[in-house]
């Protein structure tokens, strides 16, 4: 709704941030009668660190009992099969090897199992010989290992878009290149505007989802500006050739302060991923690769996957884990989950380092919680949104078809016999889907990172000029409207000639 009078966008809820902790609190509430925008810098979800990780669903044998990591991580992994099979995502609950080599690993990993037993991590048990080892997995490096069945495999990218566009499908709006640059409560009508690059918005509450900026959005609304450290992690993307060599994810044993160092993990799609490395940064947005750290992660790597070689890489990239930290001891602190009613229809999240893919819903969860217990102490509770439905549904990848799948998806749809991007066979069919995806995404990259196209050995070489000329048809775009993948991404700056 617009107040034409102010030209301001009324709304009950703003989301501020669509990774994957924004898309699933935007989704838990749109079970809820509610007008809901969610506000995000930059043209697609999942930009920032929900598509810059390692995709595991964590089993929460590594969190401090009690915390909101650990109580989060083992509840999201539980629910996983329902949640997946709800929303449509590749999964695999491939289990984890924590593989050591000396004593003190071992010391390291005990400490581990007892922390998982505690926080309630079913199934955990010790693998005393290599043969042990190589009956779940012959490439795995490691004496010995704890062998943590819970363990599983997502793609955080495509998990955030199905959260996001079943939150979209319920009723919430996505704004893009909708930066929050400021906001200002007023007081008298109990609602607040946030100042952002597309106008204001006005809304009775305020969620901070904003990940790497969640502290800058945190004193905006009144709260701290927590401290926090940048813990940055580089990877390694191996060819699918390498990925019939590694069926469970292969961790090192923990170090004395409890974190891992770089690990070899497939992904749902069949590449594997090496890494990450950690070392600290100052930069938000500080995602360039270094030589050095690449070539760190290349001799870590191959202790804990023996095929680990450079004919197999094909990208790079990195993540960095904001993690609340002590300023005076520097310790790593918990994630803020905070509604302060001094800071009234505020919900407050910062510091969602990892587990948080693993932890969207539990902590969305939680989020809305707040909404309603506030809303009823105010006489106001909120209205169920009948309408809800928790499922939304994407067509099957071509080539995850049998042949008689894809003899009958031709039949009935013959897009689905023209291949566009050739290294990763995806078809017309399946691009012209994610051309009019339901959040109105047109990036190459949302294109990209919907349908795999451009992600194979050559990069987009052969196919990016044939999706490019598809955008223009299918929208009406001029080339140089296109985006790469941010503002200002132009992939054409002009004619060459008339
Ligand atoms: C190297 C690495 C490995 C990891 N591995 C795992 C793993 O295997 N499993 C797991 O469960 N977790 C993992 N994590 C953690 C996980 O990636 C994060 O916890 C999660 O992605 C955080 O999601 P988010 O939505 O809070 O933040 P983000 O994904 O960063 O989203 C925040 C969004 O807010 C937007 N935004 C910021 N400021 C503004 C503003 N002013 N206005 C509007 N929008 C704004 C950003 O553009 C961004 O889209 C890993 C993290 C890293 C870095």
């Amino acid at each position: 709704m617009i107040d034409k009078r102010r030209k301001q966008m009324i709304y009950d809820v703003a989301v501020i941030g669509a990774g994957v902790v924004g898309c699933a609190v935007a989704r838990e509430l749109s079970r809820w009668k509610l007008k809901i925008a969610v506000l995000e810098k930059e043209l697609d979800v999942a930009t920032g660190n929900s598509c810059r990780n390692t995709g595991m669903l964590h089993a929460g044998f590594t969190y401090k009992p009690g915390s909101l990591k650990a109580v989060c991580a083992v509840e999201g992994n539980e629910e996983f099969d329902l949640v997946s099979s709800q929303l449509d995502v590749p999964f695999k609950r491939t289990g984890k090897l924590v593989v050591g080599f000396t004593d003190h690993d071992r010391e390291n990993i005990l400490k581990f199992r007892k922390n998982g037993e505690i926080n309630g991590v079913k199934g955990i048990r010790m693998l005393e010989t290599r043969e042990e080892i190589e009956a779940i997995e012959p490439y795995a490096g490691g004496n010995f290992a704890m062998y943590v069945p819970s363990s599983g495999i997502l793609d955080p990218m495509q998990y955030t878009v199905a959260l996001a566009e079943n939150a979209a499908k319920n009723g919430a709006r996505f704004l893009f290149g909708a930066g929050v640059t400021g906001i200002d409560r007023k007081e008298d009508k109990d609602r607040w505007v946030l100042h952002t690059a597309k106008g204001d918005i006005s809304s009775r509450w305020v969620i901070n989802c904003a990940g790497a900026y969640s502290p800058m959005i945190s004193e905006m609304l009144g709260y701290p500006a927590y401290y926090q450290k940048g813990f940055k992690g580089e990877y390694f993307v191996l060819d699918k050739k390498a990925g019939k060599y590694l069926s469970i994810p292969v961790y090192p044993a923990p170090n004395d302060r409890g974190g891992f160092s770089t690990h070899a993990t497939p992904t749902v799609d069949g590449n594997i991923l090496v890494g990450p490395d950690s070392y600290l940064t100052e930069g938000r947005e500080d995602y360039a690769n270094r030589k050095e750290r690449l070539d760190g992660l290349l001799a870590d790597g191959s202790r804990m996957f023996a095929q680990m070689k450079r004919e197999y890489f094909i990208r790079n990239f990195a993540g960095i884990r904001w993690k609340n930290c002590d300023k005076e001891t520097g310790e790593v602190l918990d994630f803020i989950l905070e509604a302060d009613p001094e800071h009234p229809h505020t919900v407050n999240l910062v510091g969602i380092e990892s587990p948080g893919v693993t932890c969207a819903l539990p902590l969305a969860r939680r989020a809305v919680m707040k909404i309603l217990d506030r809303q009823s102490e105010e006489g106001s509770p909120l209205q169920a949104n009948n309408s809800f439905d928790p499922c939304r549904r994407v067509l099957k990848r071509f080539s995850e078809m049998t042949m008689e799948e894809r003899r009958k998806a031709i039949a009935e749809n013959p897009d689905y016999g023209q291949i566009v991007c050739r290294c990763e066979n995806v078809t017309k069919a399946e691009i012209l889907e994610a051309i009019h995806n339901p959040l109105g995404v047109h990036t190459l990259t949302g294109i990209k990172n919907r349908t795999r196209s451009m992600m194979g050995r050559c990069n987009g070489g052969y196919c990016q000029t044939r999706i490019t000329q598809m955008l223009e048809e299918e929208l009406g775009l001029d080339p140089e409207d296109i985006r790469y993948q941010r503002e200002g991404g132009y992939l054409f700056t002009g004619k060459v000639r008339d």
